[in-house]
């Protein structure tokens, strides 16, 4: 009996957030994908449960000193888990780690290709760390290995199509007539009223770029010595080279605008010092490597036959091999992390593990399909499988259904969501779901549908030779009072077409992405809608006093625990727990404050209202419109008191649809809004889409999912494939036609 359990970790009795008393099996060395609606308690199970008591047990391992410098885990509400291995927690949260952090050394290819360059590379140069942008010998003296370096922005700072006496000199002091512009005029070295576009090359040099001399010249009759030097080379000396924060303020502001970072002169961004970048195998020296997308870089790396780098080789093949298969060959190793998207993160982190050599762990997804397109969801399966194969358990949250296809096993959380919620709805093999009466199976049955009639355009917002990133000169129209879907495979510029170029030009458009809305613990739905101005103001007149009363950020606050509602002990030779604070129960507020009533509830109970229960209590106006805002995006399940630092991304986002979407007459920007959303729930988000587009805004989402994608008026699609294959418009119309569009991936894939 004990040897079969061990097949299995055995959760009993879970109770965290709507769990209601959760017992369930789930394979172990299996594929297990958790379905369920936004809300129905997923994330309960497999991170505030498995994973928590994963990390717990782990933490227990090690000595109090090390623990003290842990995160502390408090015990999941559970009664056992059973068979528990060590939990790998891969999960869309950026990669920061500023620039010194990159996609080589991240997933510690960068390491090994300096290895490479230190055996096989000519002419030698030395030891492996010489190829080390972190490390003082192999970093470029010039910009200390970062490869950009602040510099003078030259369209700011000169219009060559004027003369000097037109003012072609647009620094600061330079102004006609100014301080520094009369030096130049008495240097006697310009000719004030030719345009710059005019002048030689030499003379241009020594305008901008000459060292500093002495000139005699005449003020007011006096003979008098002064320093006359370039205008860029001045303006470099004087606010570049010194730290610009050590002048005032007035001074710093004047000059920021002239002032833009670009490519080291010396490295040109390759961060390397020139000794190390004489060192080359084949012709290419280790910043041409890093800067090659992953695919081609592959194919270089396969062509060297060296036979002491063999061991090398095959070792970076292997791992490139693995950014290859996840789709991620557009990217380069000298990216650096934190301009990844979650999506991308969340792939990288994935290469990391299958590189390892750890076998029995739980890796535990949530969502990896996100940022991925129609197209490249197998290659997604394929990793997970081969991280089973290994030996793991794997878990995965999941809405997609060319994953959720992949699972060994299903376990589907639901019916609905909140307090609805909680219980495992069916648990068995894919082919019993789709059989099942659940929300997920009857969703996954569902035909696609591509609509016929598109709305007509009221006019457009044009993009004209974007070239920024992969983009190969793009001009497109984007049709203004409609819904465009902008799509595309990962890689292939959707991001930088939209949130880069266009965005820059429209930074009046609203933009609803998935970072999160506020991480204290002191807000929440209520007070980010503003519905909890209007709560608190009606409780006031009810009661005939202060609103400051009914804040637990203010006045209001239980003593005991400021407000927060729990307190955290330290407790000797034991994790410091997080208990309900005794005064208040957790309600935060002084109690004198909840004899106050509204209609006979008081302000905290309110707060513990889901917006569902919310809509029923509330007649106000302005508050009921801002609770139906929620519960159209899918939020009825939230209650209006829950931190805002517990919403998932996703959530996020939705919140702050929900506040944004009473503004009329914009531009709307969402980035892949079905993010944490289940089948059932994306009808809404489309419904929401139509909605702010009958009132007549401009809205353009960034999408994968095919059910968006066949609904939206108009599809931008982008490709052909990703990085340098990509960058160019395939396909632009209404969803009917791209099913004949050869060259787009997308409309193979509506099809
Ligand atoms: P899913 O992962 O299926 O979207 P969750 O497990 O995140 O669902 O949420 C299940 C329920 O628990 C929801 O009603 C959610 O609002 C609530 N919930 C989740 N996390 C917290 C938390 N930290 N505090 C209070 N309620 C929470
Ligand atoms: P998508 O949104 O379609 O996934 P992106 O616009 O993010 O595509 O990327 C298009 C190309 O531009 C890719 O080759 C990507 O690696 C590159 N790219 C995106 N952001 C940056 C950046 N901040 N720095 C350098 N290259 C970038
Ligand atoms: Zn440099
Ligand atoms: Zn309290």
């Amino acid at each position: 009996m004990a040897e079969w359990n061990q097949e299995y970790i055995v959760l009993s009795g879970a109770r965290e957030n709507n769990l209601n008393d959760v017992s369930l099996r789930i394979p172990k060395r299996k594929i297990t994908i958790f379905t369920g609606v936004s809300g129905s308690g997923k994330s309960s199970i497999v991170f505030d449960t498995i994973a928590a008591e994963s990390t717990r047990l782990l933490n227990e391992n090690f000595s109090m000193f090390v623990r003290n410098f842990l995160p502390r885990v408090p015990q999941p509400d559970t009664d056992s888990i059973e068979n528990l291995s060590m939990a790998v927690i891969v999960d869309q949260k950026r990669l920061g780690g500023g620039s010194h952090s990159t996609m080589g050394t991240i997933t510690d290819i960068s390491p090994i290709l300096r290895l490479l360059f230190s055996r096989v590379g000519q002419p030698h140069v030395g030891a492996a760390h010489m190829f080390s942008f972190n490390d003082p010998q192999g970093m470029c003296p010039e910009c200390s290995g970062l490869g950009r370096k602040l510099g003078v922005n030259m369209n700011k700072a000169i219009d060559m199509s004027k003369s000097l006496s037109e003012g072609a000199i647009m620094l600061p002091d330079y102004s006609v007539n100014g301080w520094e512009w009369n030096m130049l005029m008495q240097s006697g070295d310009y000719d004030p009223d030719k345009k710059l576009s005019d002048y030689s090359e030499e003379e241009l040099d020594h305008l901008l770029y000459s060292k500093a001399r002495k000139v005699k010249m005449d003020f007011a009759g006096k003979p008098t010595n002064v320093t006359v030097e370039g205008v860029i080379e001045k303006f470099t000396n004087k606010y570049i080279k010194q730290d610009v924060k050590t002048k005032s303020e007035r001074t710093q502001k004047t000059v920021a605008p002239f002032i833009s970072e670009g490519p080291c002169s010396s490295c040109h961004g390759a961060r390397l010092s020139q000794a190390t970048l004489s060192c080359k195998i084949n012709g290419l020296n280790i910043a041409d490597l890093s800067s090659m997308e992953v695919g081609e870089l592959l194919n270089v790396i396969q062509n060297i036959d060296e036979p002491i780098a063999a061991p090398i080789v095959k070792s970076l093949t292997e791992r490139l091999q693995h950014l290859v298969d996840i789709g991620l060959d557009y990217l380069t190793l000298d990216r650096e992390t934190d301009t990844l998207s979650g999506g991308e993160s969340q792939r990288v982190k994935m290469v990391k593990h299958l590189s390892g050599s750890l076998v029995d762990v739980t890796y535990i997804f949530d969502e990896p399909s996100v940022g991925l397109h129609p197209r490249d969801v197998h290659r997604l399966n394929e990793l997970l499988q081969k991280l089973r194969d290994k030996g793991n358990t794997v878990i995965v949250v999941e809405h997609d259904p060319d994953v959720i296809k992949v699972a060994d096993h299903i376990v589907d959380v639901g019916p609905y969501a909140g307090s609805r919620g909680g219980n495992i709805v069916y648990e068995g093999s894919y082919q019993g779901l789709l059989e099942s009466n659940t929300l997920t199976g009857n969703h996954m049955k569902l035909p696609l549908q591509l609509k016929q009639e598109s709305r007509r355009p009221s006019g457009h917002l044009s993009i004209k030779d974007a070239s920024l990133h992969n983009l190969k000169n793009v001009s497109v129209d984007i049709p203004a009072g409609i819904l465009t879907v902008v799509t595309g495979v990962a890689g292939s510029g959707k991001s930088t077409l939209i949130n880069d170029i266009f965005l820059s030009e429209h930074p009046d458009a609203i933009v609803i992405d998935q970072s999160a809305v506020g991480v204290s613990t002191r807000s929440n739905p209520a007070t980010y809608t503003g519905i909890m101005d209007d709560v608190r103001k009606a409780f006031a007149s009810a009661n005939k006093v202060n609103q400051g009363l009914f804040s637990f950020n203010s006045k209001g606050a239980c003593e005991n625990c400021q407000g927060l509602g729990v307190v955290y002990t330290d407790l000797a030779f034991l994790d410091s727990v997080k208990l309900p604070c005794d005064v208040c129960g957790g309600k935060r507020f002084k109690e004198e404050v909840l004899e106050y009533k509204l209609n006979g509830k008081s302000i905290a109970d309110v707060l513990a209202m889901t917006v569902e229960q919310a809509l029923e209590f509330f007649e106000l106006k302005e508050v009921v419109r801002k609770l139906q805002a929620m519960s159209d995006v899918g939020l009825n399940y939230v209650t209006l008191g829950q931190p805002l630092s517990t919403l998932s991304g996703g959530e996020c986002q939705r919140i702050k649809l929900a506040s944004e979407l009473h503004k009329k007459g914009s531009i709307y920007v969402m980035d892949e809004p079905t993010t944490g959303l289940h089948m059932s729930d994306i009808g809404h988000l489309l419904a929401i889409m139509n909605r702010l587009v009958d009132a007549g805004n401009t809205v353009i989402v960034i999408e994968h999912n095919l059910e968006v994608i066949s609904q939206a008026d108009w599809i931008i699609d982008l490709g052909p494939d990703g990085g340098s294959k990509g960058g160019q418009i395939v396909y632009e119309g209404p969803p009917a036609q791209i099913l004949h569009a050869e060259s787009s991936i997308t409309g193979r894939y509506l099809r």
